[in-house]
């Protein structure tokens, strides 16, 4: 334990949370107290909810939060910038204050009381804590086919991440600062706090469902945040291209030498074969080959413009207010 209790700030994302966040409001604010009043935290310690450009009455809720207990913190972004974004405005807004963060989902999914253990994690010195889900019992099974053939291809392509965490953890100011040093605009936060290093720990807690209202990850959004995460950390595909661009090669010489082979006996008309197969494949070979390393473009494209992350629209209570 140290001397003076640490600032523990629990980031909060929310888009269009409105029937959760009382609930969750209520079950945080109650594990806050439990820990302020053991000395295991400081009282300067807060919930961040972070408002990701949501058009239900989200933020009116954080603000009425607020007004009624100053645990409450809020920070709301000018419009939906997705979760990954919003994570990480409310991380960096919480560095300045905080000496340690937790992010969690809104809709009380992850289990609140494994903050304790992500607690003792860190007074034993790790700099990151991992939640792991110990089962995917209570997600659907279309969720959880689809959760294992990304972890599964991610670790193919030689994406280092950890199996079945999502991004319930455990960060210090010391690794969010060095978060912070990582300017990319596409952001994959599984990948990138993997990449920090520094001491970390695993946490497994069961998984819940989700507390009220529906998931916030449409199957649109779940494929572009796949997508991010391979093009990301991973320049495999770009290899796969090679690849297969080569046994193609392999292939059309063996092509070559049956329709020359047929022509000799007369069985087709001349050049017609082989040119029609080899319009086919090269045009598809390169098609893929033209987009594949049009996503790389594309990707150097946005770095370059290093864009805003996100934009903040408004404080409360972060003391940062004008
Ligand atoms: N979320 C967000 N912006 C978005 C989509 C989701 O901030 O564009 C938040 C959402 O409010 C929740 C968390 O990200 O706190 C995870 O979303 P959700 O629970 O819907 O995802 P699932 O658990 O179904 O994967
Ligand atoms: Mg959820």
């Amino acid at each position: 334990m140290k001397d003076t209790p640490e600032i523990l700030y629990i980031v909060v994302p929310c888009y269009n949370e409105e029937e959760v966040l009382g609930e969750t409001s209520s079950r945080l604010k109650a594990k806050m107290s439990a820990l302020i009043s053991e000395g295991r935290i400081s009282d300067k310690s807060r919930v961040l909810f972070v408002d990701d450009g949501s058009k239900d009455k989200t933020w009116e809720i954080i603000s009425g939060l607020n007004s009624s207990d100053k645990l409450f913190a809020g920070v709301k972004l000018s419009r939906n910038k997705g979760h990954q974004n919003a994570l990480l405005a409310g991380l960096m807004t919480a560095r300045e204050k905080a000496d340690v963060t937790i992010s969690m989902d809104a809709d009380l999914q992850d289990d609140i009381d494994a903050i304790d253990k992500f607690l003792d994690k860190y007074d034993e010195g790790c700099e990151i804590v991992y939640g792991v889900r110990s089962s995917r019992a209570k997600d659907t099974a279309f969720k959880r086919g689809t959760a294992n053939m990304f972890y599964n291809f991610m670790r193919l392509l030689g994406v280092d991440i950890i199996n079945n965490h999502a991004d319930y953890r455990l960060i210090s100011r010391r690794a969010l600062e060095a978060l912070s040093e990582y300017k990319e605009v596409n952001i994959f936060l599984r990948g990138l706090v993997k990449q920090l290093g520094f001491k970390s720990d695993i946490v497994y807690y069961e998984r819940n469902e989700r507390f009220a209202g529906q998931s916030k990850y449409p199957l649109k959004k779940m494929l572009s945040f796949a997508f991010d995460g391979i093009t990301s950390f991973s320049v495999k595909p770009i290899r796969m291209v090679t690849v297969v661009g080569f046994l193609v090669f392999l292939f059309s010489l063996g092509f070559i030498i049956y329709a020359i082979v047929q022509g000799i006996l007369g069985n087709s008309q001349a050049g017609w074969s082989s040119l029609f197969c080899s319009i086919w494949f090269l045009s598809g070979i390169q098609i893929m080959a033209i987009g594949i390393v049009g996503e790389y473009i594309g990707k150097i494209y946005t770095e370059v413009k290093a864009r805003p992350k996100y934009i903040i629209e408004k404080y409360i209570n972060t003391e940062d207010t004008e």
